[in-house]
């Protein structure tokens, strides 16, 4: 398994970086987890512009699934013909965002682009990568992926506050990609992000063999202090997100 980072940015854009879309890839099947803003430009870097199986996302924050719209109209348009249809899996009222972000409000013709899946906390087949997931403390409803294929895990958090359940989530995982927006401190408003300690801790409890950093706030934060603060606390292979950089997933 691999994962390129196409968009590591939270919330907004940073002067380099996209927000929150990654390309999760194994045995040739490619599986775009989140798609925030830049993603379909990012995707462009790395592949055929239609050469995604599958999309994931998270929740329906527009960090995470903006890009959607700008991916429907490169799908449905495309000169060599109709692509083909495309499982998306997202949280309850994902086709609607959807649709209300076209500003048609349509969703007839996005129904031919799209084959809208609905996340219900259940388990997922999706391709070659067995799903699971875990509801996360966010103020919209929001699924954090534990993705398995070919003996290794990955374990992505979504967008969360503290979770408890996050430590399940990434349980022995190979990788841990988590969001630390949050710098540590008094003032962090519950149950929104985590901040790099929490992130580290969570690795930790988790025993996961890595954790790579994301969804830091770049013209905010400061990238690294949230790395000493998970490093701290965590003493597996730990590293902030690079935008455009893939990371293999296991041995
Ligand atoms: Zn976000
Ligand atoms: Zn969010």
């Amino acid at each position: 398994m691999q994962m390129t980072v196409l968009g590591c940015a939270g919330t907004f854009p940073g002067p380099a970086s996209g927000c929150s879309a990654y390309l999760v890839e194994h045995d040739g099947f490619r599986l775009l987890v989140d798609a925030g803003y830049g993603a379909v430009g990012a995707l462009q870097r790395h592949g055929d512009l239609l050469d995604v199986d599958a999309v994931l996302l998270s929740h329906l924050h527009a960090d995470h699934c903006i890009d959607l719209v700008a991916y429907s109209y490169a799908r449905f348009y495309d000169p060599r013909g109709t692509a083909p249809l495309l499982p998306v899996y997202g949280p309850p009222g994902t086709a609607e965002r959807i649709a209300a972000a076209t500003g048609s409000g349509r969703q007839d013709w996005l129904g031919q682009v799209f084959d809208w899946r609905t996340l219900d906390g259940g388990p997922r087949q999706i391709g070659p990568f067995a799903a699971s997931f875990v509801r996360t403390n966010h103020p919209v409803e929001c699924w954090a992926p534990r993705l398995e294929a070919g003996g290794a895990v990955l374990a992505y958090t979504g967008d969360t506050g503290r979770c408890e359940d996050l430590v399940a989530l990434a349980r022995d995982a190979d990788l841990l990609l988590a969001e630390a927006s949050f710098l540590d401190g008094p003032g962090n408003p519950e149950g929104v992000h985590l901040c790099g300690r929490e992130a580290g801790e969570y690795a930790a409890r988790a025993g996961a063999r890595s954790l790579l950093l994301t969804h830091l706030v770049g013209a905010w934060g400061d990238a690294a202090a949230t790395l000493a603060e998970a490093k701290a606390v965590y003493d597996g292979e730990l590293a902030l997100a690079e935008d455009g950089r893939t990371y293999r997933v296991g041995r």
